[in-house]
């Protein structure tokens, strides 16, 4: 779990940076002041300096410095929220968490899920059988080591395999592999295998697509489990986000093939629900990459009827919804006729909306157009732009000529019940070279941290140092790309950032430096005290010198 941010803002205001350290140093009063001998380097006359006054600590030795958090961070060699959270037990504070370690606790299912994956993966290099269906079907080597498809055979093998491996049944159980500690196959026997992964590229579980034509279901997918969550993963998601997030725009469709096939035509920014209606989830998580939905499902009244509650789930989020109808066609089928063909459609796509108000000026039963217009009428209530709902309203009852009294956008109720937490990050808290740095750090750390160690010593806040935690804890950094969309990240901006961030780590020193010499004059002080202690016996001049505090007055 994390710590929620507020509980900075508390602990910052109420724990006083002496009542910390003083658990851990003996620290001597001087002045207004309170000194000690660093724990951060080695030394024997005290440098250490804390004033409660100002709530911060410097070392005028080794020359770090901070707040009671960075302290304990420093001193226990731990974390920043793990520092919060020591420091709220020792003082008697209630933190609030948000979220759940889900890492940490998940790494397990992700590890036996990789090694399932690995079988299947070996199984389909051995079966002919299963091999021969791929490649009817056009799939290429290549497609299939993307996608990392595999084979569940339909002999004893898995279980032998399992058991010559010491897997934990309960464990295949619960990710949803196998039904029982007795099963003598898995769940996917004689299918082949997608395995389906979350946004941080994590198996969650497999879809299988049976090979034997007259096998039902077709299609099987992995049940619900603690990790997969069906209305949180969309397919293809993780294997295609880049080429979404570069165009901003995504192609929704309803099936596995639907998303390799226009793939390996050179349509890479199509991704699937799984057998469950798009829900508002999965809604939220394509507004973080696009911002223009094709909808491409089925022709048929299921696929219609899907269509419809997916552009009221987009529409909801702001989402500006296309829709390609399809002429008896799937996306896999459409993709067998070309890159050109598959384009054509998708240019000749309409806006849903008006895709919907054409036919209902093109229908003329009275009856099927009132249903029409009830759909539409629906659709509109989900529209998130108000202004734009009401332009469409405008133009319903210009083409039906029905008075807009009678037409009547009724207020959406969504009863999804959505685990969100975004909204507990507040990216203004951080200035805008932090903004930037951030930005690197989760989109090419390496780079990032490389031009940080080229210039030096940087200043961050408290609130940055908490999302790094965050985002390692809590795999959330789509949301925070999400919200740093509009930030750059090349080179020259980070090292903008970079340089700006040691200018405050100066003006910071500076300001810390003063806060001490205001107070006590602390260097004058100390010169003092040691040109004193100095002439009044050698062996003091001795060990000064070894303690490097002998300057060329000595
Ligand atoms: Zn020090």
């Amino acid at each position: 779990m994390a710590v929620a941010p507020e509980s900075i803002d508390e602990i910052r205001s109420h724990v006083n940076v002496y009542d910390i350290i003083s658990q851990y140093l003996t620290l001597e009063k001087v002045g207004s002041s309170y000194r000690a001998l660093c724990p951060f380097h080695p030394e024997k006359t005290p440098s250490f300096y804390v004033s409660p006054q100002k709530n911060i600590w410097k070392c005028f030795g080794c020359g770090k410095s901070g707040n009671a958090i960075t302290f304990v961070m420093e001193y226990e060699g731990i974390s920043f929220s793990d520092a919060l959270i020591k420091i709220a037990e020792k003082q008697g504070i209630k933190l609030k968490f948000i979220g759940k370690d889900k890492f940490k606790e998940n790494t397990k299912y992700y590890q036996l899920l990789e090694q399932v994956l690995k079988f299947y993966q070996q199984q389909l290099k051995i079966s002919a059988k299963a091999r021969k269906y791929l490649s009817d079907r056009n799939i290429l080597p290549s497609t299939i080591d993307k996608f990392n498809i595999g084979y569940s055979p339909e002999d004893d093998s898995f279980v032998k395999w399992v058991e010559k491996n010491n897997i934990n049944k309960e464990d295949l159980i619960k990710i949803g592999v196998i039904s029982s500690l007795d099963s003598k196959k898995d769940k996917f026997t004689g299918r082949i295998i997608f395995p389906i992964r979350n946004l941080q590229g994590k198996i969650v579980g497999f879809g299988g697509r049976s090979i034997d034509q007259y096998k039902s279901p077709k299609y099987l997918n992995s049940p619900e489990t603690h990790i997969y969550k069906k209305s949180e993963i969309l397919y293809g998601l993780f294997e295609n986000k880049d080429i979404i997030r570069e165009s901003r725009e995504v192609i929704l469709v309803e099936g596995y093939f639907d998303v390799i096939s226009p793939y390996q035509i050179g349509i890479k920014n199509t991704v699937a629900t799984l057998g469950t209606a798009l829900s508002l989830r999965q809604a939220k998580i394509l507004k973080k990459f696009a911002d223009k939905v094709y909808i491409l499902y089925d022709s048929d009244e299921a696929g219609k009827k899907a269509a419809i509650r997916a552009a009221k789930m987009l529409l909801y989020e702001g989402l500006d919804v296309y829709y390609t109808p399809l002429e008896n066609k799937d996306p896999d089928e459409l993709a067998k006729n070309g890159y050109k063909i598959f384009k054509q459609h998708l240019e000749n796509s309409k806006r849903f909306t008006d895709f919907l108000l054409d036919r209902i000026s093109q229908t003329s039963d009275i009856y099927k157009r009132k249903k029409l217009i009830e759909i539409f009428l629906d659709l509109l209530s989900y529209m998130k732009d108000k202004i734009l709902a009401g332009e469409y309203l405008n133009k319903l009852s210009e083409i039906t000529g029905i008075d807009k009294a009678f037409l009547e956008i009724k207020p959406v109720q969504i009863n999804e019940d959505i685990p969100y937490e975004e909204d507990e990050i507040d990216l203004n808290r951080l200035n805008y070279s932090e903004q930037i740095l951030l930005k690197g750090l989760i989109e090419d750390k390496n780079k990032t941290l490389q031009i940080i160690n080229k210039y030096g010593k940087i200043f961050v806040s408290d609130y940055f140092n908490y999302l790094i935690d965050l985002i390692n804890k809590e795999e959330n950094e789509y949301d925070i790309l999400e919200k740093l969309k509009n930030i750059p990240f090349d080179e020259k901006s980070i090292e903008g950032a970079v340089k700006n961030l040691i200018l405050i780590n100066k003006e910071e020193e500076m300001k810390l430096n003063s806060a001490f010499e205001v107070d006590e004059n602390i260097f004058e002080k100390k010169v003092q005290e040691i040109r004193k202690l100095k002439s009044l016996d050698p062996k003091f001049k001795k060990s000064l010198q070894e303690e490097n505090l002998g300057h060329d007055d000595a």
